[in-house]
């Protein structure tokens, strides 16, 4: 943007200014520069801005059970690359339909008990491109959508402009009252994610179907937080509670739990046949390179054969959550993986963040407004079956220091 004569607009300041607002509101984002090493996970090496290096413990990753290290995933992406090498050369429709990612497609729908899937560039794209596009195959679609529910299923909702509620979050009552006072033979969907990663709950899926199933409304479930992590396979809090079959379309990702990139849904084939002929973000795009797919197959496989790797996951969680209880943290009452910390107050959060990464080379990104509620700012910990018993001594004994330190509120050790 090069100088310009003062009559003109000023592109600088305008941008400058969004920026400032941005850091005014206590939310601008300092990215952490991570260098992961292989085999090492979940340790990583930081590089600060001045250029020297400290090795940390990353305790936010949403990489849940190390799968993105894995040697069965690595070899598998190496070996596709060596056989067939880096892009796959055009969309889906122009020679972009890899045989890993047809091969996938066919393992994530029979996982989910699914006639079909269909894969997107990431599980954003997936739950936009399905969730908008939904509204044009279903003209007149209502959709009933959880208050709480990800940016890129309310961005899907939202661009498809069609009618929409929103549901207090996780509150059935609200629901069904929603439900009831829409026509009773309009084509409705209730969107919805199993567990919500922020405060790590878990939905009522069986409730929730039940309602779908007396209004006539289709279910749309997001088990990005959930795939691979629960059920006796893997396939997500679904197959836990044994509801594999109310749920009518499940979104995930390939980018967490599984350790590479990528989304997908997976529903009946006319749904998934729908959908692959009319949205537009899984049309007009060149598809998943085949290293990426071949290596989340890779994973998928793993993931479904190894529930041990579940049962350390929680176990994991559930050490840190009593670890810290018994110091007196105040850890959110999940009943999921995710280890939540009340903090409170975003300058409070930024500054804990920040000494535990400088002091103690444990890293954990704070949580502050837009992601979630002002007054509810927190520290989100993701243990995973890495993260050894010496590594949960460091982190409760430097939490201890910081909550003295900064004098930031306990629980009483018995709540
Ligand atoms: C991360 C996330 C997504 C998006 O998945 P990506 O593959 O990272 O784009 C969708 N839904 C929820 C609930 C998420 O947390």
């Amino acid at each position: 943007m090069s100088e310009r004569s003062a009559a003109l607009f000023d592109y600088k300041s305008a941008f400058q200014n969004s920026v400032d607002q941005v850091r005014s509101e206590g939310r601008y984002r300092v990215f952490a520069d991570l260098k992961r090493v292989r085999g090492q996970f979940p340790k990583a090496v930081r590089r600060r801005a001045d250029g020297s290096e400290q090795e940390v413990v990353v305790w936010c990753s949403n990489d849940y059970l190390g799968m993105g290290q894995h040697p069965a995933v690595i070899e598998a992406m190496q070996v596709e690359v060596g056989e067939t090498g880096a892009g796959a050369g055009g969309t889906r429709n122009i020679s972009g339909t890899t045989r890993s990612a047809v091969d996938l497609e066919a393992e994530l729908a029979s996982w989910h008990q699914k006639e079909a899937a269909l894969l997107f560039t990431s599980g954003y794209v997936a739950n936009e491109a399905t969730l908008s596009t939904l509204q044009k195959i279903l003209p007149g679609l209502i959709i009933f959508s959880d208050a709480l529910n990800h940016a890129s299923m309310i961005a899907g909702i939202r661009n498809g402009g069609g009618e929409r509620h929103i549901f207090r979050h996780n509150d059935l009552e609200h629901l069904e009252e929603l439900l009831a006072a829409a026509p009773a033979d309009a084509p409705k969907l209730i969107a919805f994610e199993s567990v919500y990663s922020m405060d790590g709950d878990i939905a009522d899926l069986a409730g929730t179907i039940a309602l779908a199933r007396k209004y006539g409304a289709l279910t749309y479930l997001d088990e990005v937080h959930a795939v691979g992590l629960y059920g006796a396979t893997g396939a997500g809090v679904a197959e836990r509670d044994g509801v594999l079959g109310g749920i009518d379309i499940v979104e995930c990702t390939l980018g967490k739990a599984i350790g590479v990139m990528g989304g997908y849904i997976a529903a009946d084939a006319v749904i998934v046949d729908a959908v692959r002929s009319w949205a537009s973000g899984f049309i007009f795009t060149t598809s998943l390179p085949p290293a990426l797919t071949a290596g989340a197959l890779a994973s998928v496989r793993h993931l479904k054969a190894h529930p041990e790797l579940r049962a350390a996951h929680q176990e994991r969680a559930a050490t840190l959550k009593r670890r810290l209880a018994e110091a007196g943290i105040p850890v959110l009452p999940s009943v999921s993986h995710i280890v939540p910390v009340h903090v409170g107050n975003p300058v409070h959060c930024k500054l804990i963040s920040d000494m535990l990464l400088e002091d103690f080379g444990i890293y954990v990104q704070p949580i502050n407004y837009p992601t979630v509620p002002k007054g509810t700012e927190r520290l989100r910990f993701t243990p995973s079956p890495d993260h050894d018993d010496g590594m949960i001594d460091k982190l409760v004994d430097a939490m201890d220091k910081l909550w003295s330190h900064c004098n930031v509120a306990r629980r009483p050790v018995a709540a």
